[in-house]
């Protein structure tokens, strides 16, 4: 069974825009294992829409529209999809009662256009739309399902999750299954390299790598007939994947590397501080959007300037006037003194050069991270060169989240990056 999305809407062509119910839609067909071989986007246009109904009926079991369900001139979507398969768009007086109480309870005037949209085509299933005023529809015609929905996300999604889902649960006998492997701290093509020959030998579960700003992941996706069987075919392909990615595997399915750091964290009820320079407070920011972060995260310093490493945090004037504040030296003591004064079982401290002004001394994109812990304070140094101010406070961040990791899972913490 194959689909086509028509999206339909100028606005789209325009890039005013973005096409986010064909993404809704074709999540959700991948979940029934419905394959989506082409996707259209068309103006609000009579004849162009005409032509790509004609095209995809064609080649495709299934057509899902979206837009122009509307009230106005230019929502011609049921008129000509109705049309190019010989339906008559009636009345449908259920629709019509429920438009008339909707415009009723909110006391404001219906003029006559707006029945345009429960003119539905003869003989459909209506999509009732409890999240805005047209209706989708759907209909089956010369062995094709049509589905028409809304153009609003606000509307579009719902009517998926809870009109569409139900109609293809119903004549789907597959499934489609996916777990994510999370990598942290090797690259794209090292992991594929890693996984190839796996790839290679895999259908039915297939192995896919996809690379995330500042990680990646692979993953691992089933066809069956129950949820069951699937997770029975893509456990094992798990621990494989573990087991050739090792300790850079931080979860399966896990939100991101802070959220897995925060809940060992949580786990272990330890304590921890931040002291920031380069990333502004990003470590401390994003550790607190980790739901329970209050019960392990006590707070920190953003000191910027050397004067403000000194004066809040007591970071020694000698190390930094002899090692500069990006250095080995000065992300030690600030970690070590985030830890005492705020009296916490760990600290993170990030000090770095993000550019693009350097400071005649080191590289734009080096960045010192410290963990301090009770029995030693752990550091990393990272080389993120050209990368942009933001992109280097992400990832040095990141990698403050992954010391945390490792040093909670007992995996070795400190590593250089070479420049
Ligand atoms: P309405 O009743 O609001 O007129 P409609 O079904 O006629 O709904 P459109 O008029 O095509 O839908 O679009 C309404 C709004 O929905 C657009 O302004 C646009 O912001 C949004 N929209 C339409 N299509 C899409 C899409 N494919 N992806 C994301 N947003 C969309
Ligand atoms: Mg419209």
């Amino acid at each position: 069974m194959n689909a086509e999305i028509i999206s339909v809407g100028t606005e789209l062509l325009l890039g005013e825009t973005i096409n986010t119910d064909a993404a809704a839609v074709a999540q959700l067909l991948s979940e029934f294992g419905i394959n989506v071989y082409w996707q259209t986007v068309v103006g609000d246009n009579r004849a162009r829409l005409e032509h790509a109904v004609q095209v995809a009926r064609e080649r495709s079991d299934i057509i899902i529209t979206t837009g122009g369900l509307g009230p106005t001139c230019d929502d011609l979507t049921k008129e000509v999809v109705a049309g190019a398969f010989g339906r008559k768009l009636v009345l449908n007086r259920e629709e019509e009662a429920r438009l008339r109480g909707l415009y009723a309870e909110r006391n404001s005037y219906m003029t006559e256009n707006h029945l345009q949209q429960v003119y539905l085509p003869e003989g459909c299933t209506v999509l009732v739309n409890d999240w805005g005023t047209a209706p989708g529809c759907a209909f089956e015609a010369d062995g094709c399902l049509v589905i028409l929905l809304p153009g609003p996300p606000m509307e579009c999604g719902p009517l998926l999750e809870h009109r569409v889902r139900p109609l293809l649960e119903a004549r789907s006998d597959s499934l489609i299954l996916s777990h994510s492997v999370k990598i942290f701290g090797i690259g794209e093509g090292t992991m594929e390299y890693r996984l190839r020959d796996l790839m290679n030998e895999m259908t039915n579960p297939t192995l896919a790598p996809y690379a995330k700003e500042g990680e990646c992941l692979v993953r691992i996706t089933a066809k069956a007939h129950t949820v069951q069987e699937a997770e029975d075919m893509i456990a094992p392909w798990i621990e494989r994947v573990r087991q050739e990615v090792g300790e850079f595997a931080y979860g399966v399915d896990t939100e991101n590397i802070q959220t897995c750091a925060m809940e060992l964290l949580m786990q272990s009820g330890r304590t921890i501080s931040v002291a920031e320079s380069c990333t502004g407070g990003l470590v401390g920011d994003l550790m607190t959007n980790v739901p329970g972060a209050s019960s392990v995260f006590r707070g920190g310093v953003i000191a910027y300037t050397d004067e403000m490493k000194r004066q809040l945090l007591g970071v020694d004037a000698a190390v930094l006037a002899e090692h500069g504040a990006v250095s080995r030296e000065t992300a030690i003591q600030m970690a070590e003194r985030a830890r005492r004064l705020l009296d916490t079982d760990l600290a993170l401290s990030v000090t770095g050069l993000a550019g693009p002004g350097d400071d005649g001394v080191h590289t734009v994109g080096t960045v010192f991270v410290a963990l301090a812990a009770p029995e030693g304070t752990y550091v990393r140094r990272l080389y993120k060169d050209k990368w942009g101010r933001e992109r280097i406070k992400h990832a040095a961040a990141n990698h403050a989240f992954d010391m945390l990791r490792r040093y909670l899972t007992d995996l070795p913490v400190e590593y250089d990056e070479v420049c």
